[in-house]
């Protein structure tokens, strides 16, 4: 066991832990994690507090990575609670397969992907990452091993899905991959003068495709630039020597060094977003591409969230329903240092009571952790719950307890599991204690 120091990928508020790395599944699923304030951590990618615990302990996951073919021919593999995104990428290719849900890096671990109830860029197709788990291993706070899916202790089993962490340490999970027939993305990208423009071709058109996702420029009508697509069939994507299926290449660099992001004024933020826009063909275009360029391009920059400096940075994530409020919402962060913003349309909710998606919009910002932009967040959230909306637990670093309470009206069925597994609150977070849960 050693103490250092933690943050979330915002490296907003760092607080002192203890910290537990069991070697295998054998050890994460037996080794004594004494203390009574224990979380797991997986890669630490939850941007705020849901992995950390001031003066707790966290059990680190990350070494335990194997992963183990159920079913090669349809695609179920057994995961450790450590291996990541980018692992089962590499593991299902070669066979045809996909992770079902990516999110917008490979270095997230398989647990964290749970706790989360992460979605990609195909939620209104395909759900969110839970959907896909056929069964999990969850120690319980007693260290007792359970098995839980769908149909046995199904109530666990959805508390746990997007439960950060909090009715236990997910073990290892069994995951039905999706399958593919080539590692070639098709895109048609589009260009959009106003946020009304983009959000009609949205609503018209994400239906017909596999993954949708919009960026937009804030500072400029909500203009952006969407993409939509799917995997392209063997047949489309050209003679390769290597085949069709090949394992992305994901190099990737340090951040050079330059001046923290908050110091960033608006002139800059406008042309950078200009540039990004004109970057984008003025008429509609299909392109070919690899895994690492459309689901994780972020990845190309290791350690990018040091971009705002030492006091960090928070992103904001909601999902309303209503066009109105989105509307109103991209207006009033007109006038607010976002840096980069994400579109997205969810599509329906799951059993799971705390997982983050529902039936709307999803924007997400990154917003640098300056006293007036945190301040001027509390007048986003009362828009969202005025609107019936809800924000994404793994994104958020500061949310009231009363903005959660409003966003996640299912919170007492999860209460209610979570206090007959661990009445005495053994696994906690910061995130859960600033919440309340
Ligand atoms: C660049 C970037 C892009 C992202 N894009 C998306 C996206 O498109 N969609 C999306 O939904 N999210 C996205 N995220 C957020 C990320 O997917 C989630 O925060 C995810 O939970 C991080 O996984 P992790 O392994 O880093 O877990 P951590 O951040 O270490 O932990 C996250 C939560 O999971 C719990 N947890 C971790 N391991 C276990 C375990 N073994 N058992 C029980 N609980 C566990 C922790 O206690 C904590 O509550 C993105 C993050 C980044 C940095």
């Amino acid at each position: 066991m050693t103490e250092e120091p933690v943050t979330g990928w915002g490296r907003y508020q760092p607080v002192t832990m203890r910290t537990v790395e069991p070697a295998t599944r054998t050890e994460l699923a037996t080794a004594a994690v004494g203390g009574r304030e224990v979380i797991a951590r997986g890669l630490g990618r939850s941007y705020g507090d849901a992995a950390q615990r001031r003066d707790g302990t966290a059990v680190i996951t990350t070494s335990c990575r194997r992963l183990v073919w159920d079913d090669r021919t349809t695609g179920v593999i057994r995961a450790d609670a450590g291996a990541t995104i980018g692992d089962l990428i590499e593991t299902g290719i070669p066979l045809g397969f996909f992770v079902p849900v990516s999110p917008g890096t490979r270095n997230v671990t398989v647990g964290g992907a749970i706790a989360a109830d992460i979605h990609g860029k195909n939620h209104h197709r395909d759900g969110s990452f839970g959907q896909h788990v056929q069964q999990l291993t969850l120690r319980l706070a007693d260290d007792s091993l359970v098995e839980c899916s769908p149909t046995v202790e199904p109530e666990l089993f959805w508390a746990t899905v997007g439960g950060m962490g909090l009715t236990g340490v997910i073990i290892d999970a069994v995951i039905q991959m999706a399958a593919v027939s080539s590692s070639t993305i098709s895109v048609e990208t589009s260009r959009h003068d106003t946020l009304d423009e983009l959000m009609a071709v949205m609503q018209a058109s994400d239906a017909g495709h596999d993954f949708s996702v919009a960026w937009v420029d804030l500072l400029r009508r909500g203009r952006g630039v969407l993409t939509q697509g799917g995997f392209a069939d063997s047949a489309d994507v050209g003679a390769h020597p290597a085949g069709p299926l090949r394992r992305p290449n994901t190099p990737s660099v340090a951040l050079p060094p330059m001046p923290p992001l908050r110091w960033v004024q608006r002139p800059l933020v406008k042309s950078f977003n200009e540039l990004w826009f004109r970057k984008a063909p003025s008429e509609p275009t299909v392109t070919h591409e690899s895994i690492t360029a459309f689901f994780h391009p972020l990845d190309a920059i290791r350690d990018w969230n040091r971009l705002y400096g030492s006091t960090g940075f928070v992103q904001w994530q909601c999902v309303v329903d209503s066009d109105d409020a989105l509307r109103s919402i991209c207006a009033d962060f007109a006038a607010q240092p976002a840096f980069f913003a994400v579109l997205k349309r969810f599509g329906a909710e799951n059993p799971a009571p705390l997982s983050f998606p529902k039936p709307g919009w999803t924007l997400a910002v990154d917003v640098p952790a300056t006293a007036a932009a945190l301040a001027a967040l509390e007048s986003f959230d009362r828009q969202v719950v005025e609107a019936g909306g809800r924000l994404y637990l793994a994104k958020d670093a500061r949310m009231s307890p009363a903005t959660f309470e409003a966003g996640y009206p299912r919170l007492d069925a999860w209460k209610r599991v979570r206090s007959q597994v661990d009445p005495d609150r053994r696994f906690t977070s910061d995130l859960a204690e600033r919440l309340g849960l």
